[in-house]
């Protein structure tokens, strides 16, 4: 599904030029769950940028659904994104003031218009928001702002599925229902490449890429019992907390209830 072999890619600065991709191999095939970790500034989104055709390498092959993608024209790559890609972004990127329906619409421009309507309502119902259809990104909640933004991403039933902090603005609740359409779009059969800062996120792909410096250092699949042992920690390093505050107000409770003995005392 994706092969890219010596990725590179530079911004050059004023003087001095920042290596954001500093030779990337990597293959990923029909049908993973992928998770890319990895610090800020590791060249996350730039990759997933490449992945996604909306900008091109300074050098090295990349083939997406076996096509040369680091050849392409600019004509050529809006078509790649076009017919089987999609692409989730942190902030959504909807346009707010056009409605859910509209929004869903856009990749459309190529489809015959009498069926665009019907498929962009298809898309809207499989995440759950067919009802909010007529209402603008302002009138929604941050999860079903996402979710919009998912509608539009599979409104061309892309194979590929690419995500970048799709959770890192939403709290813990919303975050986790985006990621149940996640996991029911890979069911289905979507390759999915999802980029989080989240350890408990990133457990729940089969597979986890972590990168540093533009570079990927560690390129690993999750096995079940490591999965397991990762959303326990996170839940049991949350009861610490939890547990702390607990034992913090018992205990200035137990003070105000009793100043007097003790003042006396
Ligand atoms: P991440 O998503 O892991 O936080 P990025 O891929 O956004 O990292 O950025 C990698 C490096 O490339 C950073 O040093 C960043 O400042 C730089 N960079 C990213 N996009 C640009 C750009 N358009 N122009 C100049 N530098 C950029
Ligand atoms: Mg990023």
């Amino acid at each position: 599904m994706i092969r890219a072999e010596q990725l590179h890619k530079h911004y050059q600065m004023g003087d001095s030029v920042v290596h954001a991709l500093d030779g990337v191999d990597l293959s990923i095939k029909q049908g993973e769950f992928v998770a890319i970790i990895g610090a800020s500034g590791s060249g996350k989104s730039t990759l997933m940028h490449l992945i996604g055709c909306l900008d091109r390498p300074t050098s090295g092959l990349l083939e997406i659904n076996g096509e040369l993608v680091s050849a392409m024209t600019e004509k050529q790559l809006a078509a790649a994104r076009n017919s089987y890609l999609g692409f989730v972004f942190q902030t959504f990127n909807l346009i707010n003031r056009t409605s859910a329906l509209e929004n869903v619409l856009v990749p459309l421009v190529y489809t015959r218009r009498a069926v665009q309507r019907a498929t962009a309502k298809k898309a809207l119902d499989r995440v759950g928001l067919l009802s909010r259809a007529s209402h603008t990104p302002s009138e929604m909640s941050g999860g079903e702002c996402q979710r919009v933004a998912i509608a539009r991403a599979i409104v061309n039933s892309p194979r590929l599925l690419l995500a970048d902090e799709p959770t890192g603005n939403l709290d813990t609740k919303t975050g986790d229902q985006i990621m149940q359409i996640f996991h029911e779009l890979h069911a289905e059969g979507i390759t999915i490449v999802l980029v989080t800062h989240e350890m408990d996120v990133a457990v729940q792909a089969d597979r986890i890429i972590s990168m540093r410096d533009g570079q990927i250092v560690e390129d690993t699949a999750v096995d079940q019992a490591q999965r397991e042992q990762i959303l326990i920690d996170a839940q049991s390093s949350f009861r610490k907390v939890f547990d702390q505050k607990a034992a913090a107000r018992a205990k200035a409770n137990d003070t105000d209830a009793h100043p007097k003995p003790e003042a006396a005392s």
